[in-house]
């Protein structure tokens, strides 16, 4: 794979599993945006920050962390301030805060900066990366050859995250999951910057009705092209 795969969506819709699985089996690399987002999130958490911080507090917290992510598709890491926080930023209370971090304008700049950073370290010399996120196809890389928009309805999304806390030991509960799926798609598409949508060229798959494995060859004879 050489150049940008851009893979946006919400959450749930099986974007990280796809995008990972596609950047190995293409030697590329792989960039997890959405962890760039809760680490900044975490961060300011850290901070002592909350909902009803004031944005520039939030800004300087959620950008001020030292940030380390790893592009390696076989073990995707995330550093703050040198920690390994790849499990905590899963949790709860980031998921809680995300969305809110993720709306300041300043946290966006700071942290799109950086990813156009990484992507030109890993196609500078003819590489490919898989980029996933909300805004890559229309913000942070609008030029990617190959985009795509992965759906689901947030009843299967719901169930797919439940699964995954399962697995990570985390306890949750279906309605409590879906309502929460179902805030972030109202905050991250109503937010007046950079909000999730299709970009116009892109391919849109409905994972409801196909599986992982599906998308993932349909993806791959589109990067053999
Ligand atoms: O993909 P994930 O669910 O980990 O993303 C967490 C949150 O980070 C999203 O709900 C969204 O608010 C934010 N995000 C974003 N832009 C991206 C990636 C993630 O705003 N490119």
């Amino acid at each position: 794979l050489r150049g940008v795969v851009a893979m946006d969506g919400p959450s749930g819709t099986g974007k990280s599993t796809v995008s990972r699985r596609l950047a190995k089996a293409c030697s590329a690399a792989y960039l997890d945006t959405g962890a760039m987002y809760r680490a900044a999130t975490l961060a300011a958490l850290r901070a002592g920050l909350d909902e009803n911080s004031a944005a520039d507090e939030i800004a300087r917290a959620a950008t001020g962390a030292r940030m380390e992510s790893g592009t390696d598709p076989g073990a995707p890491t995330i550093l703050l301030d040198g920690d390994d926080v790849s499990a905590e930023i899963r949790g709860p209370e980031v998921t809680g805060f995300v969305s809110a971090v993720s709306a300041v304008p300043e946290v966006r700049t700071a942290l799109v900066a950086r990813q156009h950073a990484m992507i030109r370290d890993a196609t500078g010399d003819g590489g490919g990366i898989v980029v996933e996120g909300r805004d890559i196809g229309t913000v942070v890389v609008p030029e990617a050859p190959l985009k795509v928009y992965l759906t689901a309805s947030p009843e299967v999304r719901a169930a797919r995250r439940g699964r995954q806390d399962a697995k990570a030991g985390r306890q949750s509960d279906l309605h409590v999951t879906l309502a929460d799926v179902e805030r972030r798609d109202r905050l991250d598409s109503s937010r007046r910057i950079s909000p999730l949508y299709a970009a116009a060229d892109a391919l849109v798959l409905d994972t409801d009705r196909l599986s992982a494995d599906a998308v993932l060859d349909r993806l791959r004879e589109l990067v053999a092209e």
